[in-house]
């Protein structure tokens, strides 16, 4: 056990608002309900993300996502609930890293479809789902469609920010590499969030040869925008760690960056489909010089 968790009462992190649905109470989601029926909901993961970041890297991304894209679409008049943050995934090729939790697809797809018609008999109607996890895209879709199939007016969609990311994603990173899950990007996100969470002292440089990068997330993989999907069978398979990259790159700033491009883009799709607002998702994502 190291020094820096021998004090059990430290504060591990803090939190920004605005709360998420969990945090709230009955009568301020009623209340919310009078301005909005539109609810965002982040759906994370647990699992192994190497030595330097914690198992609920994915669920802390998620819950950013959606808090960056509310206080945008508040800015612009079109308010949102967040949450609960759904904290479990389908992670079945992390298994075999300590601490990984994997939901079976049959049981993510009946928790998130069960979560949405709960909330649905509250009043909310417009439903986003925003992962932290791209594993769990698929389960969100079918999940969706469930949503929709069980209800006669509400709407669902899932937002998958890695397709607008991967685009300007070079002009942030500082690796000459391809970073992947662990590695510089992420790693640079929760240093925004999380920066007590993250172990910086214990990265390790880890990158695969092209052709494995290929498939676990190139521009040819469906959820960085490609046609084709690759099934994984054992990270362990690619990464002894956990992670791939370069995590020692890592920067607070760049993780702000990163965080810009995907909250602009989540907040602009809801924005124009939820909020009919006339706004171009795919103009430039990137601030302008
Ligand atoms: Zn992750």
């Amino acid at each position: 056990m190291s020094a820096e968790r021998e004090n059990r009462d430290d504060v591990l992190y803090s939190q920004k608002g605005p709360p998420t649905l969990d945090e709230m109470t009955g009568p301020e989601v009623e209340a919310a309900l009078q301005q909005t029926d539109v609810l965002l909901l982040p759906v994370g993961a647990t699992e192994a993300h190497g030595p330097h970041l914690p198992l609920g890297t994915d669920s802390f991304e998620a819950r950013e996502n959606c808090r960056r894209a509310a206080i945008r679409l508040e800015a612009l008049g079109c308010p949102v609930v967040i949450g609960p943050v759904v904290p479990f995934g389908t992670s079945s090729f992390h298994l075999g890293f300590a601490g990984t939790i994997s939901l079976s697809s049959q049981t993510m797809i009946k928790l998130l479809t069960e979560i949405c018609l709960s909330l649905y008999d509250t009043g909310f109607r417009k439903f986003a789902f925003v992962h932290g996890h791209d594993g769990n895209l698929p389960v969100m879709m079918v999940a969706a469609q469930e949503v929709v199939d069980n209800t006669s007016d509400a709407l669902a969609m899932v937002l998958n920010w890695l397709t607008p990311l991967s685009k300007v994603y070079h002009t942030i990173q500082t690796s000459s590499r391809q970073e992947g899950h662990g590695g510089e990007g992420e790693t640079a996100r929760i240093l925004v969030t999380h920066p007590e969470l993250v172990h910086l002292d214990r990265s390790i440089k880890h990158h695969v040869p092209p052709e494995d990068m290929r498939k676990i997330q190139g521009g040819e993989h469906i959820k960085t925008g490609g046609g084709i999907f690759y099934a994984t069978r054992r990270y362990q398979d690619h990464t002894p760690y956990g992670h791939i990259g370069d995590p020692a790159l890592a920067t607070k700033e760049t993780g702000d960056k990163g965080y810009d491009v995907i909250a602009e883009w989540l907040a602009r799709v809801i924005a124009r489909d939820y909020f009919d607002r006339d706004i171009d998702p795919n103009a430039s994502l990137l601030p302008a010089e």
